[in-house]
């Protein structure tokens, strides 16, 4: 039987140590932390349960279908609601509340702009369209070579790599409530719209078409039925041991040392952030230099609070986002003129909403979230600031008081990136999905180095995002497992 040692325990080592394991291989996960689930970790405190970091389920189709590839259903593991509303948007002088169809959401628009339903319909079919190309053809390759993104139906679409989003929402919608509604979901792929090709408006099928879910309970839900999973399959997991060295001999990998001690495996997947995975490697075995990485695009970094309420809220629901400042100033601030931004736009989630697991009774859970560049100086005392800042923006918007409400508050930021997952700079979700970052053009999941050393994970194929963690770790598994079979 081949052995695979897996790095990190995020969505995308999980996945792929189940698919490793259920094809045959002993699989044992080494994890740096002290609970499994990366980025997507949970914090409870004093009753009150927040997800550290992913809140939004879209894509139900690529859980389902990441269980049903092991005989599963997620309903074995965690039950899924559909929220209504989806989500609520602030803007400085209206919200806009996103219903849980078509018909709801078309009536909101024409509130907003007269003649609007017809376009987003058309719309939305057209992003249907890419949605059922990009998740069932191009997504699913391993982005080894160019030609992976050469198929029938791409080739019909050529023209929709080379417009943007942006181009092609403000053709159509005039409002600009509206146009900032249709460029929210491509901020998933962590890059700005203006720079995001057109054909990735399969978001916003995503959004509008498929719907936003939770899972009772919270994300983390779903991390502990992968954990589970992965354990019924066999895999082997190590919290508390951060891999200090991948080891290589003659050009092959040969295994990991953790804690002090080698641990000898025939393959080795990183699902650690990809420029501290090949920081484990002697200099002459990495594939990418300082430089390199240093003239990628990256998805945000965050500032993020945790934030636990003794009291009900009014006038929020599970998600929000504040639009209220201006878009384009803040994307400038994080991609193209890094710095802390002058007005940001923040989100807000209150799981305890919907979900009274979340929180003790008449309480709420609350997750801030304000995206930041990569990089940035992080101190207790922009914290602060920043903290009183989206306090105030929120009390005003939402017409309440809260700060005298709360009983419990934690920060996480830049540095807490970096300690606690070895990230980039900071970077919250990875490599951006710009044009010059897409399948073949991001770092590879195969080693061009080492024999038998694979990466997996955000950085990678095909991106940011719960659901291409998922896909990312079945990719990995299956070039391994072809390479085994060869
Ligand atoms: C604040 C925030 C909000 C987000 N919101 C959403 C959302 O709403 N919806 C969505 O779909 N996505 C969201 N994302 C993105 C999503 O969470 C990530 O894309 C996904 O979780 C990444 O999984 P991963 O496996 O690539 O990496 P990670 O989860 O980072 O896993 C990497 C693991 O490797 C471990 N590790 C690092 N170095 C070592 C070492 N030397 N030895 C051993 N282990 C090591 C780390 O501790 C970590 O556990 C969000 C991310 C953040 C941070």
């Amino acid at each position: 039987m081949k052995k695979a040692i897996v790095i990190g325990s995020g969505f995308s080592s999980l996945s792929a140590s189940c698919y490793l394991a259920k094809a045959g291989f002993e699989v044992e996960i080494f994890e740096k932390n002290d609970t499994v689930g990366g980025r997507a970790r949970q914090l409870v405190k004093n009753g009150f349960t927040f997800d550290i970091g992913p809140s939004w389920y879209w894509m139900p189709d690529i859980f389902d279908k990441f269980f049903n590839d092991f005989g599963k259903k997620t309903s074995d593991y965690y039950h899924l609601d559909k929220l209504n509303p989806a989500y609520k948007i602030f803007f400085e002088d209206d919200t806009l509340t996103i219903g849980d169809c078509m018909d709801t959401i078309c009536e909101e628009f024409e509130r907003i702009e007269s003649g609007s339903s017809e376009h987003l319909r058309s719309f939305i079919g057209q992003a249907q369209e890419n949605y059922d190309i990009a998740i069932n053809k191009v997504v699913l390759r391993p982005g080894l070579s160019p030609l992976e993104l050469v198929t029938k139906e791409t080739v019909l679409r050529v023209d929709q790599f080379f417009k943007t989003i942006s181009q092609e929402v403000r053709k159509r919608f005039k409002n600009p409530k509206l146009v900032s509604t249709l460029e929210f979901p491509v901020l998933f792929l962590g890059a700005k719209p203006s720079n995001t090709p057109s054909f990735y408006n399969f978001m916003n099928f995503a959004d509008f078409g498929l719907g936003t879910w939770h899972p009772r309970g919270g994300m983390y839900e779903i991390i502990k039925a992968m954990k589970s999973l992965a354990e019924e399959l066999g895999v082997k997991i190590h919290t508390q041991s951060p891999v200090t060295h991948i080891l290589v001999s003659e050009g092959e990998v040969i295994g990991i040392r953790s804690q002090g001690k080698n641990q000898i495996s025939d393959y080795v997947i990183s699902g650690a952030d990809y420029h501290h995975s090949e920081t484990l490697l002697d200099q002459k075995y990495r594939q990418y230099s300082e430089e390199y990485w240093e003239n990628k695009t990256y998805a945000p970094s965050s500032l993020l609070f945790y934030i636990g309420f003794n009291k009900k809220l009014e006038n929020i629901e599970h998600h929000n986002l504040f639009f209220d400042t201006d878009f384009e100033k803040h994307a400038q601030e994080i991609y193209d003129n890094p710095q802390w931004p002058s007005n940001p736009l923040f989100y807000a989630n209150f799981p305890s909403v919907t979900d009274g697991s979340m929180a003790p009774k008449d309480s709420e859970t609350g997750f801030f979230l304000v995206p930041i560049a990569p990089g940035l100086e992080d101190t207790p005392e922009l914290r602060n600031q920043y903290f009183d800042i989206v306090m105030d923006r929120f009390e005003k918007l939402t017409h309440q008081q809260i700060k005298n409400a709360i009983v419990f508050k934690e920060s996480f930021c830049v540095n807490d990136f970096v300690e606690q997952y070895n990230s980039y700079k900071g970077n919250a979700y990875g490599l951006a999905n710009t044009l010059r970052q897409t399948a073949f053009l991001r770092p590879n999941l195969k080693s061009s180095k080492v024999k038998n050393l694979f990466f997996t994970g955000q950085l990678t194929v095909p991106g940011p995002g719960v659901p291409p963690s998922l896909i990312s770790g079945k990719l990995v598994a299956d070039l391994i497992t072809k390479e085994v079979k060869r």
